[in-house]
Formats: structure tokens, C-alpha cells, sequence
């Protein structure tokens, strides 16, 4: 898988790209994520990515000349083969797990992150095939944004993940959430471990799990549960 990243803030971005899995992924060939600083698709003398909105109000906007240019150098070197544009905004759908296992299965995404106020309104009529948000609070930048995003995709793509079954048993992947985890010591200042964890049952292992991971889900996410039966 492709991901282009274009953000007016590179450096944000850059790091977590370079730590733990989204790095041996990258390392390993399974993803190829480039960022885009947005100031290099400047048309003009000053580099000026942002202006003030019209009809007056606060807030700068991100220029739609650079974005246009930076998506559209993108598509071009690809034949247009790009599979979404997408805008992370809070105005979006909410990212769910879901939409990753969906995203994870496209070729080639594009992530544009806004700023300010947020990225002229033809930007999204005319290049944006999706907007997704991570939540219902504004941050300062689709930076973060984008990268929950990769991350939440990236670790489903096949190989990604060392154990392949441990994304699987992830909380949302079924509609439950997890079971509790333990690792050793099998005792730590008289707390103990579930005794079941220890028999090496599997068959009872896996019930236990499952029980566990119905009742938490009845506790703490009903709602859940309520989408399984729809
Ligand atoms: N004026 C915008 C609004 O109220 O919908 C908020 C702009 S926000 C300050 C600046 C940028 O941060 C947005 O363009 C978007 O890229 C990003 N952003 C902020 N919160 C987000 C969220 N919950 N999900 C996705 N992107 C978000």
C-alpha cells in the first residue's frame, strides 16, 4: 500500500513514521507512506500556503493552488490511480474500525491534513473523495489526525503485524471489546493471574476470553451489542 501524506507541518508528521511498526512496516516494503511538505507546492514568491477567509471572520485558509498542485503531481505519477483523496476534518465520518479494515484494503491513499480554520471549500468539492475525523473535539491540525489513521490501517495489512491473530482479537474487530491481558510473574504482591490462564486448556482459555470479552463489552459499550442484533 501507497499513503501520501500532505501537511504544512512535515516535522509532525516525520517521527512517529520513523518508530516501531509503521517503521518496519515501511522497512519491510508492506507500505511506502511519503509526506508532502504542502510550502513546496507554493506558486508564489512568498510561499504562501494560507490566507484570510472571505467574507471576513477568524482564522486563516489553506490556498487551494498548492493542494491542487501537490494532489494533482500525485496522480499523475501514478496514471490517477489513486484510490480515495481523503480530507481529516472533524466534519467528517468517524474513523472506526471498520473504515481501517476497508481503508486497509486499498492500494493507494492520500491524506491531506487541514490547518487554521481548515482548507478551501473547492479543495474538498473537487479532489476530496472522503472525509473522515477522529473524534467529536477540534485539534489544532489534521497531522495527528492522519497518523491515528495510518496507524489504525497500517497494522491491518497482512505481514504487518507479527502475529496476524492479534489484530483479529483486537477490541471492535468483532464488535466486542478485548479480554483483559496478563504476562508473567503469575503473582505480583499477592495479585493473581486468572488460574484458567494458567492451565493451558486452550478450550477453556478461549471461553473464558470470550465470556470476559461479552461481559466488559456489556459493562462499558452496550451500544455494541445493540449493532450486533441490527
Ligand atoms: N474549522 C474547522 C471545524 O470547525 O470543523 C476546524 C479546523 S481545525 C482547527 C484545523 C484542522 O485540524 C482541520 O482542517 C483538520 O484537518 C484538523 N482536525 C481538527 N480536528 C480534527 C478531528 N477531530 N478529526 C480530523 N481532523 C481534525
Amino acid at each position: 500500500m501507497r499513503i501520501d501524506i500532505i501537511t504544512a507541518l512535515p516535522d509532525i508528521v516525520e517521527g512517529p513514521l520513523q518508530q516501531s511498526i509503521l517503521r518496519r512496516a515501511a522497512e519491510r516494503r508492506l507500505v511506502d507512506i511519503r509526506v508532502h511538505d504542502l510550502r513546496a507546492y507554493a506558486t508564489d514568491k512568498h510561499r504562501q500556503i494560507d490566507d484570510y477567509p472571505f467574507g471576513g471572520g477568524a482564522g486563516m485558509v489553506l490556498k487551494p493552488e498548492p493542494l491542487f498542485a501537490c494532489v494533482e503531481a500525485i496522480q499523475d505519477e501514478v496514471d490517477g490511480k489513486v484510490d480515495e483523496v481523503i480530507y481529516l476534518t472533524p466534519d467528517g465520518q468517524t474513523l472506526d474500525q471498520p473504515l481501517a479494515n476497508r481503508l486497509s484494503m486499498k492500494d493507494h491513499l492520500v491524506l491531506i491534513a487541514g490547518h487554521y480554520k481548515g482548507i478551501d471549500q473547492r479543495v474538498r468539492d473537487a479532489l476530496v473523495t472522503m472525509e473522515v475525523s477522529i473524534g467529536d473535539y477540534v485539534l489544532s491540525g489534521g497531522e495527528l489526525p492522519a497518523l491515528v489513521l495510518v496507524d489504525a490501517v497500517v497494522r491491518l495489512i497482512p505481514d504487518v503485524l507479527g502475529d496476524a491473530s492479534s489484530a483479529l482479537t483486537d477490541s471492535f474487530q468483532d464488535g466486542l471489546l478485548d479480554a483483559p491481558v496478563y504476562t508473567r510473574p503469575a503473582e505480583f504482591r499477592g495479585l493473581r493471574v486468572p488460574e484458567v490462564l494458567l492451565s493451558g486448556d486452550h478450550q477453556r482459555i478461549d471461553a473464558w476470553r470470550d465470556e470476559q470479552r461479552i461481559r466488559k463489552t456489556k459493562e462499558r459499550r452496550p451500544d455494541l451489542l445493540a449493532c450486533e442484533k441490527d
